[in-house]
């Protein structure tokens, strides 16, 4: 029979003593979040598909991109979950308060869909198709964390 006590297992602060590189079109897009609050994707010049965030080649065609165009900043939730079980976050060691929404959004302008944060002040509102925008933090880093979250706007 199981224990009625969960085991809880602390890591503690998590270093993660390594750096990486984003490559060209990472560091442009990080640094318009960064730097204008704006969206920069890339657009395939054989397909015309748009990627958010961009990426060198297009997955579907193998050709180079380096069309970079603006999108959002508002979109559409293409899909979500809201996340209610505690778990230990990766990123800080630390048990990440929950519970939280988190979804994929096409950003207007894009055909791809972008992952982050989405408020859940009301669940109500948070359906698949509705219209978000990001709230971006005051001091930004140069990291995807620049956008808090995103926002229901309808
Ligand atoms: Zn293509």
């Amino acid at each position: 029979m199981p224990d009625s006590n969960p085991v809880i297992i602390e890591s503690g602060g998590a270093g993660q003593p390594f750096n990486y590189a984003v490559g060209l079109h990472g560091s442009l897009f990080l640094q318009e979040l960064r730097d204008n609050r704006r969206f920069m994707a890339v657009r395939c010049p054989r397909c015309g598909k748009v990627y958010i965030p961009p990426r060198r080649v297009c997955g579907a065609c193998f050709v180079e991109m380096d069309d970079f165009v603006e999108v959002g900043p508002q979109g559409t939730i293409g899909t979500f979950t809201i996340l209610r079980y505690a778990f230990i976050d990766p990123e800080t060691g630390e048990q990440k308060p929950v519970p939280y929404g988190y979804g994929f959004i096409r950003l207007d302008g894009a055909d791809t869909l972008f992952q982050h944060y989405i408020d859940i002040q009301d669940e109500s509102k948070l359906v698949i198709g509705a219209r978000v925008e990001p709230v971006f933090a005051d001091a930004r880093k140069g990291t995807v964390k620049d956008i808090e979250y995103f926002t229901i706007i309808d």
